[in-house]
């Protein structure tokens, strides 16, 4: 017996970022003339949008008045928001009702939090190369993991068949779609095919929509609960982080269909436990700036932020083409994924980058093993050093 969880024992360094800033700080500290150029961030670069920030300050004005004053919150997300995100959902065609989505204080505190609802013993599938939060947050609860790495030969987006050749049945089934580090995007026949698998499997999904809305495919699914058969399945986890910039601001949402059971217990009663035990809800000034994003004006002014976003990385995608680079993602997500040149290895290109470029990106390593040998750019920093940052990427690949 041990008093601490002996599990934090097993983490491993969470080298990656760290790696990068101190490699990145040498290099300043010998070049301080050179300017950086940071293509390696997955925080946001622009503000707010003017809606949000309105509600906000009448959120704070509201809280200034005895009237409209506001104590503690609902544990599981004020009905004014639970009802615009029920609905940013039914005008796409997916029936979710505003008591199946909770709101949170974003996807990262969710996907911790959420894994208090799987008993102890479950085991957990995670696609790699993946987000590193999925392995740490389920290493710490000491579940059992299997990692089910992936490539260039299925798009980096695995099906249950190559789940089953690696002789892998988990309970709980991570799936990140559009993909962080990837930036590939499931089809609804590849998340089908999951969805049948966790059905017939008795698994549930944790479905990361962090990225939904970067979709501009029509095709393409941007949240699970448009795949028949989810709402016996699936967890959706959101988050407003990368849609509406609220990295610094938090707010996420989690939609637990009623129809999710297992074994005689219904997931959504049991959060609503969990909320009303571990949570006081979420702050009331943040839940009146979420709410604006959903509105038709907010949707209108996150959208043009989003296409500045995406516009770097078509930017970062076409410098790839014109060197006849291998890359996926970019197109519906704000990644882009690429294959780094000659035979070179995921660290052994930061550094030829940062060295001769100036260009600072992140090595696909650091989101698994399968991850060697392939680089991730991020479309959010500043269209500018964006601009600068590929024709220099183009300039050097081409000798
Ligand atoms: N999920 C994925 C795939 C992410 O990339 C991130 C952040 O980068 C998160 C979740 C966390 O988002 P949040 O800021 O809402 O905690």
């Amino acid at each position: 017996m041990s008093i601490p969880n002996k599990h934090y024992g097993e983490l491993k360094d969470s080298y990656l970022f760290f790696n990068i800033a101190q490699k990145v700080k040498k290099y300043q500290a010998e070049h301080p003339d050179k300017k950086m150029y940071r293509l390696g961030i997955g925080d946001v670069s622009l503000p707010l949008c003017d809606a949000v920030i309105k509600a906000l300050h009448q959120g704070v004005d509201d809280q200034a008045n005895k009237d409209s004053f506001h104590g503690y919150m609902p544990e599981c997300g004020a009905p004014f928001l639970r009802e615009k995100i029920a609905e940013y959902y039914n005008k796409r065609g997916v029936d979710i009702t505003a008591e199946e989505a909770f709101v949170s204080s974003g996807a990262s505190d969710e996907l911790g939090d959420i894994i208090d609802m799987f008993d102890r013993n479950t085991s957990v599938l995670i696609m790699e190369p993946a987000y590193p939060a999925y392995v740490d947050a389920n290493v710490m609860a000491g579940k059992k993991i299997y990692h089910l790495p992936t490539g260039r030969d299925e798009g980096f987006l695995p099906t249950p068949k190559s789940a089953e050749k690696e002789g892998i049945k988990a309970d709980v089934i991570y799936i990140c779609s559009p993909n962080n580090p990837t930036g590939a995007v499931y089809t609804k026949e590849g998340l089908k095919d999951w969805v049948d698998y966790a059905n017939a499997n008795g698994s549930v999904i944790l479905f990361d929509a962090a990225y939904e809305a970067f979709i501009e495919d029509p095709s393409l699914p941007k949240s699970i609960f448009e795949i028949e058969g989810a709402r016996t399945c699936a967890i959706e986890i959101c988050s407003l982080s990368k849609t509406a910039g609220f990295t610094g601001t938090r707010l996420g949402y989690t939609v637990i269909p009623k129809t999710l059971e297992r074994d005689g217990m219904n997931f959504n009663a049991m959060w609503v436990r969990n909320r009303t035990t571990k949570t006081n809800g979420v702050s009331y000034i943040i839940q009146r700036g979420g709410a604006a994003v959903f509105t038709d004006e907010g949707q209108k002014q996150i959208h043009e932020n989003i296409n500045i976003y995406k516009n770097n990385a078509k930017v970062i995608m076409q410098a790839l083409d014109e060197v006849g680079i291998w890359y996926c993602g970019g197109k519906n997500a704000p990644y882009v994924w690429m294959k780094c040149p000659n035979g070179m290895g995921s660290w052994e290109f930061f550094d030829y980058l940062l060295e001769n470029i100036q260009v600072i990106g992140t090595p696909g390593e650091g989101f698994g093993k399968c991850g060697e040998g392939y680089f991730r750019f991020s479309s959010f920093g500043s269209p500018e050093d964006t601009k600068e940052a590929a024709e220099r990427i183009k300039n050097l690949l081409k000798k």
